[in-house]
């Protein structure tokens, strides 16, 4: 039997590039490329730099917490 060309061919899962540098991203450190950007990254989320939407509603209202 001859295999059809064309055949549907299961595609690798669609690379993602680093979004602090754009490189190709590593596997062990999905989705950046290196444990720097990695680093890099979670410094961002700690400063406060990333605007998380949707998280409003999870502030505890200070005139609903009466004591
Ligand atoms: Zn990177």
């Amino acid at each position: 039997m001859k295999p059809a060309l064309g055949a549907k061919v299961t595609p690798l899962r669609p690379k993602r590039n680093c979004p602090e540098c754009g490189r190709p991203s590593e596997r062990a450190h999905y989705p950046f490329c290196s444990p720097r950007c990695k680093a890099v990254d979670l410094n961002r989320w700690l400063s406060g730099a990333y605007v998380i939407p949707g998280t409003e509603d999870e502030i505890p209202d200070p005139e609903t917490d009466e004591r």
